[in-house]
């Protein structure tokens, strides 16, 4: 069979007769400014990167599809979610996020866990990581915390000083870090670890009746992860084996597949409830709300351009279908505002055009004009406002979420309950962590807050006896600390644990 070929042309279809030579005047030069194609190649080539994610910058995706399992509609009435056996097409990113977009995929660090559901009510995003809960719980913090994942801005090397500062001087940090610096930490690949919604959200049924939630994706491949050593040794070796992993195994019809689990809590049962449920540094213990099983997530089908898909892929949280609302976590509260901040920033204003984060199987009528990139029909001649009477789009009345209770004093409120913080973190390294659990997790630690100065290797070191005086002694044997320090220090409040271990003290007189 004879190829046919194309003909090569410029962006604007005009036919190109040389691809290989400028247009110079004379066999050596100068080039001619009036050489178009090439300026036009040279232009577009200077322009080909967006600005990376500020975090979540390396990432692979996937699409795939997501099949309901179990009946759900007496607590939710999304339509993606009300028959069984109902399949809804599906993209998925992960990604490490402190990372630049080169960074080693076996880095030690939460990974993302992005779900764009693409059903017929719209686009539902579930933006999540593969950790349950998170390191701080409002996001006045996270600009900060970010900074000290990323790089010092004098050497512009990553810093344990800033990194364990910051940590430990923010002690609602201390069940993440613990599961952070478990192997759960460096996952082996993007599918043998589970994605968790870490935040509550609200659900609610076609009477009105709301429940709060919380969504985990269980790996059906098994929990894998990497040792330290193991990790260390891949960043060098392939530093992309993740995303290597999930194409591959896809292109071999090796479909990964994960079970969809939610938790779900009456408004009666949350208000006894032991833990605040919008506390994301928080989970819901398992034998108090039992999991159950709606569904399974398949990816089948990988992208064919990985800029048109994975990096130009957009998720916000706030993007839930009728059925599905927000909780008053002040985390995602922050998230709803940043993300699709961020997406204007890097992507523009029209970024919902693109066809990865564009809804597949509804309509999209806002009336939302114009801007850069504005690629459509731009609404055509139709009415561009509302209300109008000329036949436009008119919002579906009685498909709002029902009205909801909410109260308190306007103020910068902390946390109620700051002495639980420790509770989780300490369970979780007493009860659910094996020995050699233990044993990896105190290594780790070790090997990285090691590199950190003294005072913050004892403030830290403070922190985790607190969560469990046995975790406590081992990092401080681990890294020949003084325990008597280490219990003092655990023994203060807060703001005195700060004071004894400040590295720059104020003179009283200044
Ligand atoms: P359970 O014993 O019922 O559940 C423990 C959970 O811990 C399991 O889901 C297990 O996930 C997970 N797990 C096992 N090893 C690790 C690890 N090294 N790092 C992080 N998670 C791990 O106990 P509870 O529900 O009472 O929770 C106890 C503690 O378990 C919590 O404080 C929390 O730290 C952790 N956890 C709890 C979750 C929850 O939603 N309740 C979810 C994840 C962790 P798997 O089944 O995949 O092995």
């Amino acid at each position: 069979m004879k190829i046919r070929k194309k003909t090569l042309t410029t962006a604007f279809g005009i036919p190109v007769a040389d691809d290989q030579n400028s247009l110079t005047a004379g066999p050596r030069g100068p080039v001619l400014m009036q050489d178009v194609h090439l300026l036009e190649k040279l232009a577009h080539f200077d322009r080909e990167r967006i600005p990376e994610r500020v975090v979540h910058a390396k990432g692979a995706g996937a699409f795939g599809y997501f099949e309901a399992t179990t009946n759900v509609t007496r607590y939710t009435k999304a339509r993606f979610l009300s028959e069984v056996g109902k399949r809804t097409d599906l993209f998925v990113r992960f990604s490490t996020v402190g990372g630049e977009k080169g960074s080693a995929d076996s880095a030690r660090d939460p990974r993302g866990f992005a779900v764009k559901f693409y059903t017929e009510e719209g686009n539902y995003d579930l933006v999540g990581n593969n950790t349950p809960v998170f390191f701080i719980r409002d996001p006045l913090k996270f600009p900060d915390f970010i900074h000290t994942q990323k790089r010092n801005p004098a050497t512009n090397l990553p810093d344990p000083n800033m990194f364990w500062d910051f940590l430990s001087l923010t002690p609602e940090s201390i069940h993440q870090v613990t599961i952070l610096f478990s192997d759960r930490g460096t996952p082996a690949t993007y599918r043998h670890m589970n994605g968790y919604s870490s935040h509550t959200f609200k659900w609610y049924n076609a009477r009105g009746e709301y429940f709060w939630v919380q969504y985990h994706f269980k790996t059906d491949q098994g929990i894998r992860n990497l040792t330290r050593e193991e990790a260390k040794r891949l960043a060098g070796e392939d530093p992309d084996h993740a995303t290597r992993d999930l194409f591959n195994s896809i292109e071999n019809e090796d479909y990964p597949s994960w079970t969809l689990e939610v938790q779900i809590l009456t408004p009666e049962q949350a208000r006894d409830f032991r833990w605040d449920i919008f506390d994301i540094t928080k989970v819901w213990p398992h034998a108090e709300v039992p999991p159950i099983q709606i569904g399974k997530m398949v990816l089948n089908r990988n992208p064919r351009n990985y800029f048109a898909d994975v990096e130009q892929a957009a998720f916000c949280p706030g993007n839930v279908v009728p059925g599905i609302g927000l909780s008053p976590d002040k985390m995602l509260q922050g998230r709803v505002f940043s993300y699709h901040d961020t997406h204007l920033h890097r992507l523009g204003p029209n970024y919902h055009l693109i066809p990865v984060n564009a809804p597949r199987h509804a309509p999209e009528n806002s009336y939302q004009r114009d801007g850069f990139m504005r690629v459509d029909a731009n609404g055509e001649g139709g009415p561009n406002y509302w209300p109008n009477s000329f036949g436009g789009a008119a919002p579906v009345t009685g498909d709002s979420e029902p009205p909801f209770d909410l109260s308190g004093q306007a103020g910068r409120h902390p946390a109620s309950h700051p002495n639980d913080d420790f509770e989780q973190a300490g369970v979780l390294f007493r009860k659910v962590m094996t020995d050699v659990d233990r044993d990896h997790l105190i290594g780790n630690i070790v090997d990285h807050l090691g590199k950190a100065q003294e005072r913050i290797q004892l403030r830290q070191t403070a922190l985790f006896y607190k969560a469990d005086p046995e975790y406590g002694r081992r990092v401080a044997e681990g890294l020949k600390l003084d325990i008597g320090k280490v219990k003092a220090l655990a023994g203060m409040s807060q703001e005195e644990r700060t004071e004894a271990t400040l590295a720059v003290r104020v003179p009283e007189s200044a």
